[in-house]
């Protein structure tokens, strides 16, 4: 569309001038859609530039070169001013006449009768074709000057531009050189087996020894936490008992969960999969302790916290303990609450109160230990022998901790 006014031109030329004339319309349209306000409008405008230029000729039979016409002055832009949208006067973002040439024409006059004025002052009595000749020389002069400065102030501008393309081509290459980088760190960090069982492909450590490791740091964590108000903590074996028997509580919990895990799961899968069901049981295993030490802190607190400032002493006392048993400030925590305790931890005599409410699951259970089908009511409460096992996410607390909450009462 855009060479459709020279069309007669473009039959006459050779298969490799129309090539290269085809590729310098795309590029002349290229280089004007990212003008234009409109580049959509970009082929029309072109063509409508082809028509001026082919009028200005006198048409297409006054074209003596038609290769040369069309790659030098059909398609090419021609600033009549400093402003790159200008083509021979008209703006090309706007189609509207250029203001910036406007205001060149209005500088020419004003530097015409200036320097007629000087060559008026300066030489006085010239004849009118001497005063003319010297006008035009200077004004020549003049414009020589102005077409050296713009020409420098476009290669200024070109440079400074090629400058900026390089430095944005190296950030580019650099941030990709850097993500590469990033990308290739990751997957060999991703690639290392697993320091405790070797396995593949575990990022250091893989999920199974990751959830042994925490369950482990866990049930010595509930260990302590009991140990804070339930053991003489002058003596390590009244400590030591009291952590072993939490360690077989969570123990027989973590082992009471696994049974509730193997009720809803896929058990000829998990059996076929030995791995997964290693993981699933670390997993099951990890949230069970998770639960204990909750449990654990939130009774310890009960115990220790008749006072507000004995409560304030108690989470001094369990802080430290998550991270470094054994510091500084457990201890002072240690001492002042055996100076507080000295009876021996209470141990149940008789089963635990049930704490559901009276239309909830207990009141339900008293016809029939488990509702049919996949629905049934749970009391939700701590404590409650008769509730059915809960999910894994809110599961119910460890026999030793009913023991505990049951003895507080
Ligand atoms: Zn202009
Ligand atoms: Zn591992």
């Amino acid at each position: 569309m855009a060479l459709a006014p020279a069309a007669g031109l473009w039959e006459r030329l050779s298969r490799w001038q129309q090539d290269q004339v085809q590729a310098a319309a795309k590029t002349e349209l290229g280089r004007l859609a990212g003008l234009l306000q409109q580049p959509e409008t970009a082929p029309r405008l072109l063509a409508g530039r082809l028509t001026d230029r082919l009028a200005e000729t006198g048409g297409e039979a006054l074209v003596s070169t038609r290769y040369g016409w069309l790659i030098r002055r059909g398609l090419v832009q021609r600033q009549a001013c400093s402003d790159r949208r200008c083509d021979d006067g008209i703006r090309l973002d706007t189609g509207g006449e250029c203001e910036n040439c406007h205001n060149v024409i209005h500088l020419r006059r004003a530097r015409r009768a200036k320097i007629a004025a000087e060559v008026d002052r300066e030489l006085p009595g010239l004849s009118d074709h001497e005063r003319r000749r010297i006008l035009e020389d200077r004004l020549r002069e003049q414009a020589a000057l102005e077409a050296e400065n713009l020409a420098r102030r476009r290669e200024q501008a070109a440079a400074e531009q090629a400058r900026r393309d390089a430095a944005r081509a190296a950030a580019q290459e650099r941030a990709e050189r850097e993500r590469a980088a990033a990308a290739a760190a990751e997957a060999a960090r991703q690639a290392l087996p697993c320091q405790v069982c070797g396995r593949d492909q575990a990022a250091g450590l893989c999920e199974l020894c990751d959830h042994r490791r925490q369950t482990e740091t866990l049930i010595s964590e509930a260990g302590l936490i009991a140990a804070t108000w339930s053991a003489d903590l002058t003596d390590p074996a009244s400590v030591a008992a009291v952590t072993a028997a939490v360690r077989t509580a969570i123990g027989q919990s973590i082992v009471t969960a696994w049974q509730e895990v193997l009720q809803i799961t896929d058990v000829a899968a998990l059996e076929a999969d030995p791995e997964a069901a290693e993981d699933a049981y670390a997993f099951a295993a990890f949230q069970t302790a998770q639960q204990s030490v909750q449990e654990h802190h939130d009774h310890a607190l009960t115990m220790l916290g008749r006072t507000e400032e004995a409560e304030a002493e108690a989470r001094r006392a369990y802080k430290p303990s998550r991270t470094a048993p054994g510091s500084s400030t457990t201890r002072t925590a240690q001492t002042s609450s055996r100076r507080r305790r000295r009876r021996p931890p209470t141990r149940p005599g008789s089963a635990p109160r049930s704490t559901c409410s009276r239309r909830g699951w207990s009141s339900y259970a008293s016809g029939r230990r488990h509702a049919p089908g996949g629905l049934r009511p749970r009391c939700g409460r701590t404590g409650c022998r008769n509730s059915p096992p809960g999910p894994l996410t809110a599961r119910q607390p460890g026999r030793w901790s009913r023991e505990h909450k049951a003895a507080r009462r």
